[in-house]
């Protein structure tokens, strides 16, 4: 870097610390020839990622996006942002370390992928929202499974988003379905 006070090309860093979020470094430097100081900042460089969604059309890809998807399953379930922010950072990191493209589904993938470990409530609501389970039957299946393990009623009011609850007399769509089923179990 440039003294940008004598224009000496060589510097030294003497402090260097990332930002809260880790998306930005903040370096202290000295100059080796007037001992000028100055602070540089290092930024990942802009991602183009393209994410490519079902009906074939792109749009940029978009993190806070990603976050809210996952806040959103995570809703009431007590999973701190700092876990959800780690997760989007390795969803983000394997997505721009596989290529300029991405479908939609992979990414969904991807959030399961770790919803599951971190709560499997949160991963059923993903699912069910994004319906990324192919049939009504692999669903119940999950709940079934879960089931075993939680207290129903303790996942029941929890499980669906209200907009959906509030479908279930009427419509009669596969998502409902498995809700209506999800009811006797
Ligand atoms: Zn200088």
């Amino acid at each position: 870097m440039r003294c940008p006070k004598c224009g000496f090309r060589d510097d030294k860093v003497i402090d260097s610390r990332q930002s809260r979020d880790s998306s930005s470094i903040r370096r202290r430097r000295v100059c080796l020839q007037c001992a000028y100081r100055f602070t540089t900042y290092e930024q990942i460089e802009r991602s183009d990622l393209r994410v490519v969604k079902r009906d074939r059309t792109h749009e940029p890809f978009d993190r806070r996006k990603l976050v809210n998807s996952l806040a959103k399953a995570c809703e009431k379930r007590s999973i701190s942002l700092v876990t959800l922010e780690t997760a989007v950072d390795e969803i983000v990191h394997e997505l721009e370390t596989s290529g300029r493209e991405v479908a939609s589904s992979a990414i969904g993938a991807k959030v399961l992928e770790k919803l599951r470990v971190i709560d499997e409530v949160a991963y059923l609501r993903y699912a069910s929202v994004h319906r990324r389970f192919e049939e009504a039957g692999q669903f119940v299946d999950a709940i079934q499974a879960l089931g075993r393990r939680v207290k129903p009623n303790a996942l029941q009011p929890e499980l669906f988003a209200p907009e959906a609850a509030g479908k279930l007399p009427s419509a009669a769509g596969a998502p409902e379905t498995a809700v209506e089923t999800h009811g006797r179990v």
